[in-house]
């Protein structure tokens, strides 16, 4: 079988790193280039990061990329506001996007969607690659149906741009679409300190902590009469990431539509 010819951007990044060495370890997948926003070097090689055997070369134009090294799939692991571009760009140049970074709004995923359908491209948007997240976003749904008093406490590293988490969102979506509406807390509550209560989410209240030391973290906290349950995961290292990474490789190679969310995959 021929291999899958992956591109990265954002290769110098925690994520990108990890998922540069996840290509290069993968036998069903080559990492034909990586996109930059600056000239870092010829190729891979070239930085302390990564060994001399990584000959990788680096562009700074997708258009460019593409031409050169005709990839099959990108992985974007950059920041929020170079990725809605990056993803449009690939599927214009009819290369199939997978997504960890987070931040989109409704109205990009929205056109995201109609570019890939028109294409009949792939494209994979994950706010989270880690099974067990996927798993606790699941577990959170199902309980919502039978306890709809709900916050979620997520907790990251305090390099992370966007709040709450691509992971929170998620989840709080997936609870709405299940959940009695209703507005969480005393109807008169008053905050004394503004963003006490975290963000609202129709109705359900979002915490976002950003902590050094911490990686990726959410607790998923249900209330009822006299009983509490919490699902919570923990990503304790990158590694967590990179087996989803490399099933979404596979998988987007095989789809003509955009999925956002890894839990409509697996
Ligand atoms: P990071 O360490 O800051 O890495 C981002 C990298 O992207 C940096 O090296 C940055 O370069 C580079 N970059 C910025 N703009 C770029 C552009 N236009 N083109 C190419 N590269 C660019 O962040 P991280 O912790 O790896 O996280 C990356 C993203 O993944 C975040 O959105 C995060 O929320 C998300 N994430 C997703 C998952 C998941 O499971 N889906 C898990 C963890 C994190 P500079 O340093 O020079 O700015």
């Amino acid at each position: 079988m021929m291999s899958i010819r992956v591109a990265i951007a954002g290769a110098r990044g925690k994520m990108g790193a990890e998922a540069v060495h996840t290509v290069m370890k993968h036998d069903k997948m080559e990492l034909v280039a990586v996109l930059d926003y600056k000239e870092v070097g010829k190729t891979l090689a070239d930085l302390d990061m990564f060994p001399a055997s990584y000959k990788v070369p680096v562009f700074t134009e997708m258009h460019d990329l593409v031409e050169a090294t005709a990839p099959d799939v990108l992985v974007d692991l950059t920041n929020p506001h170079a990725v809605y571009n990056h993803t449009k760009e690939a599927l214009n140049l009819n290369v199939r996007p997978v997504i960890g970074t987070t931040g989109f709004t409704d109205a990009q995923l929205e056109e995201l969607s109609t570019i890939a359908k028109e294409k009949e491209l792939g494209c994979i948007i994950a706010p989270n690659f880690a099974i067990g997240a996927i798993l606790m976003m699941k577990f959170a749904k199902e309980a919502a149906k039978y306890l709809p008093d709900v916050e979620i406490i997520e907790m990251h590293h305090d390099q992370k741009l966007d709040a709450p988490s691509g992971t929170a969102v998620k989840t709080a979506q997936l609870i709405q679409e299940v959940r009695a509406q209703k507005i969480q807390g005393h109807p008169e509550e008053k905050e004394t300190i503004k963003g006490a209560r975290g963000g609202d989410f129709d109705g359900m209240r979002v915490h976002s902590v950003r902590l050094p030391g911490l990686v990726a973290h959410q607790q998923v906290l249900f209330g009822g009469d006299g009983q509490l349950l919490t699902i919570r995961h923990d990503s304790l290292n990158r590694n967590s990431f990179m087996s989803g990474i490399a099933f979404c490789v596979e998988e987007v190679m095989k789809m003509d539509q955009l999925v956002y969310g890894l839990e409509n995959i697996i």
